[in-house]
């Protein structure tokens, strides 16, 4: 059996610090396999370690010639980073690391690294770059499909700030791009996942100053509204998120109030970069509406996600989408607020799950880099959350997921849909990548590094 020859052939080949798992009784094999959701999870023949950037090379190569097909796994969040009894994962949770190079405002990021390490290294030298909503989240991953970020407004999304990297292909060569291919360059800043394995990623870097302060700091808002203020909240929302004075990101999530999930639940967390009194005042509208509760407190960038920890627990079913929205529509918010209740209604056990719209004021900088992504101008995603736990409820969370995306497509042109990649990767190509001949030249791309499709299908 391929799978078997190519991991004992494996075994003489990597470095001793690297790991074969093959025994998925064992401890290791098994806390690979703990993945944020059981959704979608597969067990694989072996979980290849690699410990350094030979190991990752030699891994590929040999894999592509044995004809043994194989997923690289970062931080787990997908549905995609797991494989069949056919085929092994590379988990790159052995190889990590962050290079910080400060004076030229760059940073090195290598292999499985995870949001949480990646903040904690640039912190020291109050430099900052977008990071996603999830402490556990894989950088790398994260950076190729693009990088929503609450920084948005002064950086852009995280693939726009891809410099250089480095990518194992799909012939198992290892090719820097910035020197060796710049089309690869541009693919990889929004479409990295389909081109090959990136060991590395060089990414621009900004000073926390350009924030505003010393400190990296934004002021974070939680106010929780009984679902009868929707209206209210939404104007005032809509005065927050037009307000031209002060950047702004945040969240406004349709849940179920904790601790019991039994009474739906608006929980709006805006986050601006200004004072705590400049803050208070921008988010007055919706205090004067009269929170059941409210919070109003300053974080910095390393600790940018520790209040969404809960989010990031392993296990259960979850399902993550983003999509992209053209605006803000009350009506449509409504309507959503209604399917998230249908959904708990039906499912009890997905009482966790959380409909929500983020926003970010627009990107303040002149855009540089170009990226594959094409979605530059997106404001406002629709998150869809579905946390449930009995697998009899597949069907039906989708359908909802389904639904909840129409609801808030409302009144948008089918050519302006947007579909974040990250995310989603059943939706049409066109809904991803935007701009004209974005998708042609993707595929050309595509068929030129990968046409038998060792790193998915996707594109071809
Ligand atoms: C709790 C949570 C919060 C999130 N918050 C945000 C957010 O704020 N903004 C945002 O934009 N997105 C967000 N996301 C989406 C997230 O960016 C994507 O799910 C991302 O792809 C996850 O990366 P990962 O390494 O954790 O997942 P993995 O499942 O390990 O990897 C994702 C995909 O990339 C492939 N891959 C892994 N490593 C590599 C590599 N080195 N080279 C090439 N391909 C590779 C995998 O095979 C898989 O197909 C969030 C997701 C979750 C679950």
């Amino acid at each position: 059996m391929a799978s078997a020859a190519l991991i004992s052939s494996l075994l003489h080949k990597l470095s001793p610090e690297s790991k074969i798992l093959s025994d998925a009784e064992s401890a290791d094999f098994q806390a690979s396999m703990k993945r944020w959701s059981n959704y979608n999870l597969q067990v694989p023949y072996a979980i290849v370690q690699p410990a350094n950037e030979n190991d990752i090379v030699r891994t590929v190569k040999e894999a592509v010639s044995a004809g043994v097909p194989f997923v690289p796994a970062s931080g787990g969040h997908s549905p995609w980073s797991s494989i069949d009894q056919k085929g092994v994962i590379i988990d790159l949770s052995r190889y990590k690391g962050v290079s910080v190079d400060a004076p030229n405002n760059v940073v090195t990021v290598r292999g499985g690294t995870r949001m949480k390490e990646f903040q904690a290294a640039l912190h020291p030298h109050k430099q900052f770059a977008a990071v996603g909503n999830g402490n556990t989240v894989g950088v790398i991953p994260y950076y190729l499909g693009d990088g929503i970020s609450a920084y948005t407004p002064f950086i852009g999304y995280g693939s726009e700030n891809i410099v250089a990297a480095k990518l194992v292909n799909s012939k198992g060569e290892l090719v820097v791009s910035e020197q060796q291919d710049s089309e690869l360059l541009w693919g990889i800043r929004g479409a990295g996942q389909f081109l090959g394995l990136v060991t590395e990623l060089a990414i621009r870097t900004k000073p926390y100053s350009l924030l505003g302060n010393e400190d990296g700091q934004r002021m974070c808002g939680t106010y929780i509204f009984p679902i009868q203020s929707l209206d209210p909240v939404c104007a005032a929302l809509e005065t927050i998120m037009n307000s031209t004075e002060h950047a702004s990101a945040g969240h406004v999530m349709i849940v179920q109030a904790p601790p019991d999930f039994k009474q739906q639940a608006l929980l709006v967390a805006p986050q601006a970069f200004c004072s705590a009194t400049e803050a208070a005042k921008l988010f007055q509208p919706l205090i004067d509406i009269g929170p059941l509760q409210q919070t109003l407190a300053p974080s910095t960038f390393d600790k940018h996600s520790d209040h969404l920890d809960w989010v990031c627990a392993e296990g259960d079913f979850k399902r993550f989408t983003q999509t992209g929205l053209a605006g803000w529509s009350t009506g449509n918010f409504k309507r959503l607020a209604e399917l998230h209740s249908e959904l708990v209604k039906n499912c009890p056990d997905a009482a966790r799950s959380g409909y929500t719209v983020e926003w970010h004021t627009p990107c303040r900088a002149k855009r540089q880099l170009k990226c594959s992504f094409g979605n530059e101008n997106v404001e406002f995603w629709l998150n869809l959350l579905s946390w449930y736990t009995d697998a009899a409820n597949h069907e039906f969370v989708d359908a909802m997921d389904r639904k909840a995306q129409a609801a808030m497509r409302e009144g948008t042109k089918e050519e302006a849909f947007v579909s974040y990649t990250n995310t989603s990767r059943e939706d049409p190509i066109e809904y991803r990548y935007k701009g004209t001949g974005t998708v042609d030249r993707l595929r050309a791309l595509k068929t030129r590094v990968d046409p038998a499709g060792i790193f998915t299908k996707q594109l071809l």
